[in-house]
C-alpha cells in the first residue's frame, strides 16, 4: 500500500475537475453533486493501489470518465458510471452499495461493465466472450460505449504491460473493439484504437509508415492549401461559416491500404482528401447547404461522376451523414473532398452518443435499435456458434451497404450481394419462409437473385413453400440464415412430437409396448439407426405404419436373411425348385423361386464351405460346414442333409459385419472408412464407433462380394496403424 502523494493527489483531482469542461450536462447542481460523490467513493476505494506504471489507481477510471465525455459526447450517469467501473470489481465495495449510492441506473450499468469485463479480461475464447458483450447491449448500449472508453485509455498506457501481453490485448483490440467502435459510428475512436493496436503488433512498419508520413507533411500541407484556396475565397464570399481541413489517412489506413492493393506507401499516400465542415443555423438548412458547397467545388474542379456519394440524403447504418465527391485537382490529382455540417461533423467524430445529443424525434435512435435488435435476435439463436456468430458480425459489417425499395417505396438495407431471399427474410420471417420467388423491377427473377442499389423488390409466396436446405447456400445475411436454420429445427421437432404420437397410438392399438426388441424390429424394418430418425420419418409421413403389427409379430431374422429375400422377393409364382439330394445345391441368385433359407446362427457368405438342412417345410436351410447347429444336425438327421455350393457370381453383394478394436487416434476413423469406401470399393452401410479412453470399438456393417474380397479386406484393415483386432461377426444377435 502505498497512498498518494500531496502531490499526486493535486494531480488527479485537477485532472478530475476538467470532466465539467467536457459535459455541459454535468454541472447542474442535482449532477455535479453527484459526480464528485462517485469520485470521492472511487478515491477511497482504489487508494493505495498503483497500476503497472506505477501511476495511482484513480488515474484511470478518471481518464475514461473523460474520454466518455470528450470523445464519446456521453453525459452525467455515464460519466458516473466511468469513474465507478472498476470500483465492484477490483475492491470491496459491492454493487448494493451502489445501489444504495448512487441508484438503480447506475448499478445496472456498473453490473454490465463488471460482468463483461470479467469474462473478457479471462484467457477463455475471445468470441464468446465477444458475443457476450454484445449481449449487454440489450440492458444499456452505455456499458459498451464505457468498455470502448476502458479499452482506448488502457490502449494507450500500453506502454507499462510486459511485451506478451501487449500483443495478445492489440490483437484482441484490432479484432474486436476496433470493429465495434466502427460499427457505432466512433470513426475517431475506431482510428485510435487500430493504430495503437498496429504499433504494438507491428512496431517497425509502424514507425516506417509514421516517418514517411511526417517527411511529406510539408509538401502535403502546400498542396492541400493550393487546392483550397480558391475554394476558401468563394465560399467566404458566399457569406459561409466553414472551415476546411486536410484529412490524415491513419497509420494503419494507409499499412490496411498498402497490403490490400499490394502498391508502396507513395501510391497510397498520393490520394488527397479535405474536409469542409460549415455551419448550419438550423439542421433544415444543411442539405441544401452542402449542394451549394459541391456547386462551388466543382466549379473549380472537375468531379469525378462514380465517385459521389450522398449520404445525406440517405445516411449510412451507424448513422454517418455527409456528402462526398472526388475531382481532380492540380497537378493532375484526385481529390476526394467530404463535405459536412457541424452537426454531421460531430457524429461522425463521436458516433450514436452525438446523434442522441441532436435527437429531436425519436427515430434518429431507431436506427441503433434496429441495429440492436438483430444482434439480440442472432444471439438468442442457440445454433449459432460464436465463432461463426463473429465471422457474420464482421462480415456483415465491412460489406458495404445496398438501399433497395419494397413494392410501396420503402427503403431497406442489405448487405452488397444480398440476395432478393435476404431481402424477404429482412421484412419478415414468415415472408421468407414461404418465398417462391420475386420481382425485381418488375421483372419475375429466382430468390437466389442478387440485388443491387435502387432495385424495387417484390417477393412472390405461396401458403405451400416451406423453407429449403440449398437457401442456405445463397442467402448472406445472418438473419436469414439463422431463421432458415430454426424453421429446420422447429419443423423437426413438430415432426418428431407427431411421430411419437402416431407410433404410441399404433401400438396401443395392436396390444404392444415400446420396448428394445419390439423397437430393434421396428428400426430394422424402416432401416433407420435412431429413435430420433424413426419418429421424425413417421411425423413426416415418410414411414407409415400400415405394416406395423407384421413387423412387430414378426420372428426375428438377421439383416442377412432379409436382405436375401429382399434381392429375390421379385422372382415369385413358378415351381420350386426339386430338391435332389444325390447333387449339390445350388445357392444361386437365378433361382426362379428359391427354396432356401441362409441361417442365421451362422450367416453364411459366398465362398463359405456350406451345407443345407431340409427343414419341415420343404426348404433347404443354409448352414457353414463349421457351423455347431449343423454338426448337430447331421448327426442326428443326416437324412435331410443336402451339400450345398453357392454358384459363382459377382453380381450381388452380402450384407456382413465386421468388429473392430483398436487404439484411438486423431484420423483413425478417416483411415478406415477410406480405406473401405476406396480402397476396396465396397460399400458400407452403417458404422457405429465408440470411443472411451483412447481405446475404441465398433462394428461395420458392409456389402461384399464374398469371402475372398472380405478376408482381403480384414488383411488390409489390420495394417491400419492402431487397429489391434479385427474380425467378422457371424451373427448380428452377437453384436447388439
Ligand atoms: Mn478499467
Amino acid at each position: 500500500m502505498k497512498t498518494l502523494s500531496a502531490e499526486e493527489k493535486q494531480q488527479a483531482d485537477d485532472l478530475f475537475e476538467s470532466i465539467f469542461e467536457h459535459c455541459k450536462g454535468c454541472k447542474e447542481k442535482d449532477n455535479e453533486e453527484k459526480i464528485r460523490n462517485a469520485y470521492e467513493l472511487a478515491y477511497k476505494a482504489h487508494n493505495g493501489i498503483r497500476r503497472r506504471s506505477g501511476e495511482p489507481y484513480i488515474f484511470h477510471p478518471i481518464e475514461v470518465a473523460i474520454i466518455s465525455a470528450k470523445e464519446i459526447g456521453l453525459g452525467t450517469k455515464s460519466v458516473i458510471a466511468s469513474l465507478l467501473h472498476d470500483v465492484v470489481e477490483d475492491t470491496d465495495y459491492t454493487l448494493d452499495d451502489i445501489t444504495r449510492l448512487f441508484g438503480p441506473k447506475i448499478s445496472t450499468i456498473i453490473d454490465g461493465l463488471t460482468k463483461i469485463s470479467g469474462v473478457f479480461d479471462s484467457e477463455s475464447l475471445q468470441a464468446e466472450n465477444f458475443r457476450k458483450m454484445l449481449l449487454t447491449l440489450s440492458d444499456d448500449v452505455r456499458v459498451i460505449l464505457i468498455k470502448l472508453a476502458d479499452r482506448l485509455h488502457n490502449m494507450r498506457t500500453l506502454d507499462s504491460m510486459p511485451p506478451h501481453k501487449q500483443y495478445k490485448i492489440a490483437g484482441e483490440t484490432l479484432y474486436l473493439y476496433a470493429p465495434l467502435a466502427h460499427r457505432l459510428g466512433l470513426y475517431k475512436i475506431k482510428t485510435e484504437l487500430e493504430d495503437l493496436s498496429f504499433k504494438y503488433k507491428e512496431p517497425s512498419l509502424y514507425h516506417e509508415i509514421e516517418s514517411k508520413l511526417i517527411s511529406s507533411e510539408k509538401k502535403r500541407a502546400a498542396f492541400i492549401n493550393k487546392f483550397s484556396l480558391p475554394i476558401i475565397h468563394n465560399l467566404t464570399r458566399h457569406g459561409l461559416d466553414f472551415h476546411i481541413a486536410g484529412r490524415t489517412k491513419s497509420i494503419y489506413s494507409i499499412y490496411h491500404k498498402m497490403q490490400t492493393k499490394g502498391v508502396p506507401f507513395e501510391e497510397v499516400y498520393d490520394i488527397f482528401a479535405i474536409r469542409i465542415i460549415f455551419k448550419a443555423e438550423v439542421k433544415e438548412r444543411e442539405k441544401a447547404l452542402c449542394w451549394n458547397i459541391y456547386s462551388v467545388v466543382t466549379d473549380f474542379y472537375q468531379p469525378n461522376p462514380d465517385r459521389l456519394r450522398d449520404w445525406v440524403s440517405t445516411p449510412k447504418a451507424n448513422g454517418y451523414e455527409a456528402l462526398h465527391t472526388t475531382v481532380m485537382g492540380p497537378d493532375g490529382k484526385w481529390v476526394e473532398v467530404q463535405i459536412r455540417s457541424n452537426r454531421m461533423d460531430e457524429i461522425a467524430e463521436k458516433g450514436y452518443a452525438a446523434h442522441w445529443k441532436y435527437k429531436s424525434t425519436k427515430d434518429s435512435e431507431g436506427e441503433l435499435d434496429k441495429w440492436i435488435v438483430k444482434i439480440k435476435e442472432l444471439l438468442k439463436d442457440p445454433n449459432s456458434d460464436a465463432l461463426e456468430f463473429l465471422d457474420e458480425f464482421k462480415l456483415n459489417l465491412f460489406t458495404s451497404e445496398i438501399y433497395v425499395f419494397t413494392p410501396d417505396g420503402k427503403l431497406r438495407r442489405l448487405p452488397k450481394k444480398a440476395t432478393a431471399l435476404d431481402f424477404a427474410f429482412e421484412i419478415h420471417s414468415q415472408i421468407g419462409e414461404k418465398a417462391i420467388g420475386a420481382k425485381v423491377n418488375h421483372r419475375l427473377v429466382p430468390l437466389s437473385e442478387i440485388l443491387h442499389s435502387g432495385d424495387q423488390v417484390e417477393i412472390l409466396t405461396s401458403d405451400v413453400q416451406t423453407p429449403k436446405r440449398e437457401w442456405l447456400e445463397f442467402v448472406t445475411t445472418a438473419r436469414a440464415r439463422s431463421c432458415i436454420k430454426n424453421a429446420f429445427k422447429e419443423e423437426r421437432k413438430q415432426a418428431i412430437a407427431l411421430g411419437i404420437e402416431k407410433l404410441e397410438t399404433s401400438l396401443n392399438k395392436i396390444g404392444f409396448k415400446q420396448n428394445a426388441s419390439v423397437m430393434r424390429k421396428i428400426f430394422e424394418a424402416y432401416d433407420v439407426t435412431s429413435k430420433s430418425e424413426l419418429y421424425c420419418k413417421i411425423g413426416r409421413g415418410t414411414i407409415d405404419l400400415k405394416d406395423l403389427k407384421k413387423i412387430v409379430n414378426k420372428k426375428r431374422q438377421n439383416k442377412f436373411i432379409r436382405y436375401w429375400q429382399l434381392q429375390f422377393s421379385k422372382s415369385k409364382g413358378g415351381k420350386a425348385q426339386e430338391i435332389n439330394k444325390q447333387l449339390p445345391f445350388v445357392i444361386s441368385e437365378g433361382n426362379e423361386n428359391p427354396n432356401y433359407l441362409i441361417a442365421s446362427c451362422c450367416n453364411p457368405i459366398p465362398g463359405d464351405d456350406v451345407v443345407g438342412y431340409i427343414n419341415s417345410n420343404e426348404q433347404v436351410v443354409i448352414h457353414k460346414t463349421t457351423c455347431q447347429k449343423a454338426l448337430k444336425l447331421m448327426s442326428s438327421q443326416g437324412d435331410k442333409i443336402v451339400t450345398a455350393k453357392w454358384k459363382a457370381h459377382k453380381i450381388m453383394s452380402f450384407l456382413a459385419t465386421i468388429e473392430l478394436q483398436g487404439i484411438d487416434r486423431i484420423g483413425i476413423m478417416h483411415d478406415i472408412t477410406a480405406l473401405i469406401s476406396n480402397d476396396l470399393n465396397v460399400n458400407m452401410r452403417a458404422v457405429s464407433i465408440n470411443s472411451l479412453d483412447g481405446v475404441f470399438n465398433g462394428t461395420i456393417d458392409f456389402y461384399i462380394h464374398n469371402v475372398e474380397d472380405l478376408e482381403m479386406m480384414i488383411g488390409d484393415l489390420k495394417k491400419i496403424k492402431g487397429i489391434t483386432k479385427v474380425r467378422r461377426v457371424e451373427s448380428i444377435e452377437e453384436v447388439i
